[in-house]
């Protein structure tokens, strides 16, 4: 089976090439591999943008920070050069007139593989630098992890919910969801996780859970906003599955008025709905984790927070995640609302304290967004789902070279989000150069796979 950086379970014949892939078809061939010598710039890495490539170079004085733009040929792009097949450009400071020369070079380069390979650059868009519809593939996340969101529709719209923005491995016909799960070698799979939207919506959520239950899934996780698993009845129609089945309820304050704020509905009755779904489980010893995504109106009462639910559900908590809202979606259109990874740091770290003294898993998770170095001493308290060596978890991070060159934590991070940094800078980052990377199971962070459903 292929390996892959963000791996597909294919539902067609469309599947996600990865970057080493086109480093081994394109950039190989075109000698600008990682590590290459180019017009006495040495090449560091490379990252796929929109339908841009992008070739990051570093100068023998160390200036970094300078990217080549390479797009397959158009005339009326604007451009600083062309050669038969790519339009270049570049970004960055440190652009001199003899920088002309390394243009046409990578350039010259490009073409040579292209005709070698005998690959066109629009096909090497096609192939490289599109991605798929959503529609057409199922991703296996970095840890192996699946996500099969049942619906994209929601009874809440939460002012940080990413999902507006589209969301991958969305099932919304049962009959394919169904034949998916018959399909899979669940067994082979971390974890599968049963999100929307709100899962809960959907009436044959309990039958697709045992699918997978049935098909061997080693752990399940339902992510709810827990409101309609509070009806008499609901709930119990999950504890056949309780041994291998773990609920995550969202929630995000500890009062009426906060949460209907966050979530982005009037109804205050929702929160004590929520409160009672999770007693229920408590009390049915399901595998409980709290999610609680902060933003600027429930950063002050994070560490409150994690204290409340302590106080309330105490042992019957597996853990409690403090995440971070992700710059997409719903929390990208309410920016003013987004925080500084170093203004969340103040607030998780009280929490991250409070669970040590009392013995409660609390976490952070770098999925959503902060990478482990802006709270170095708390490394502990992420939540590290894959092994990222040299690479991103997705291609809406980046580890910026000229920061993370030498980091000894980049095994473990899946990189920061583009966005992010072009609000708020790379200031807060730092190359982790005095702490290696404690002992760690090899097993937490295989590379996910790419499962081909015609050969289960
Ligand atoms: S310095 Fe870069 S590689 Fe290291 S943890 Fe921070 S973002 Fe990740």
């Amino acid at each position: 089976m292929a390996q892959y950086d963000r791996a597909i379970l294919a539902k067609t014949q469309g599947t996600l090439v990865s970057p080493q892939d086109l480093q081994a078809e394109l950039l190989e061939p075109a000698g600008l591999q990682p590590g290459a010598a180019v017009c006495g710039r040495q090449l560091l890495g490379f990252e796929t943008e929109g339908d841009y490539l992008r070739l990051d170079l570093v100068w023998p004085a160390g200036v970094s920070g300078f990217a080549v733009l390479a797009q397959p040929r158009k005339e009326d792009a604007a451009c600083f050069a062309h050669s038969d097949q790519w339009n270049l450009s570049y970004r960055g400071e440190g652009f001199a007139k003899g920088d002309a020369e390394l243009l046409a070079e990578i350039g010259r380069r490009l073409d040579a593989a292209c005709v070698a390979r005998s690959l066109t650059a629009q096909a090497v868009r096609e192939r490289f630098l599109t991605r798929p519809a959503l529609d057409t593939y199922l991703e296996i996340s970095p840890g192996k992890k699946l996500y099969i969101r049942v619906t994209n529709h929601c009874d809440e719209a939460c002012i940080f919910c990413n999902a507006t923005e589209g969301n991958a491995n969305v099932l919304e016909s049962k009959s394919d969801a169904e034949s998916i799960l018959r399909g899979m070698p669940a067994g082979e799979l971390a974890q599968v996780i049963f999100s929307g939207g709100e899962p809960t919506l959907v009436k044959s959520l309990p039958r697709l859970v045992k699918l997978a239950y049935d098909r061997g899934a080693r752990d399940i996780i339902l992510q709810t906003n827990g409101v309609a698993l509070a009806a008499p009845g609901e709930l119990e129609k999950y504890l056949p599955f309780r041994d291998r089945l773990g609920i995550g309820f969202s929630l995000h304050a500890t009062e009426p008025g906060l949460s209907a704020a966050m979530v982005d509905h009037p109804d205050l009755s929702r929160f004590p709905a929520k409160l009672r779904a999770i007693d229920l489980a408590v009390q049915h010893g399901f595998r409980i984790k709290l999610t609680c995504v902060v933003m600027r109106p429930n950063l002050a009462q994070a560490p409150e927070f994690v204290r409340w639910a302590w106080q309330r559900w105490g042992q019957g908590l597996a853990r409690v995640q403090l995440s971070y809202a992700m710059p997409r979606g719903n929390a990208w259109l309410n920016q003013h609302l987004l925080l500084r990874f170093d203004e969340s740091a103040v607030e998780f770290a009280k929490a991250f304290d409070f669970g040590r003294e009392v013995g409660l898993r609390v976490e952070t998770s770098q999925s959503a967004c902060p990478p482990p170095c802006v709270m170095p001493d708390y490394l502990d308290h992420f939540d590290l789902y894959g092994d990222f060596a040299g690479r991103v978890a997705d291609p809406e991070r980046v580890k910026p070279p000229e920061v993370c060159g030498g980091c000894q934590w980049d095994r473990v991070c899946g990189g920061v989000w583009r966005r992010y940094l072009e609000v708020y800078g790379a200031s807060e980052l730092r190359a982790v150069t005095d702490r290696p990377l404690p002992p760690m199971h090899l097993e937490d962070f295989l590379h996910a796979e790419v499962f081909d459903l015609g050969d289960t």
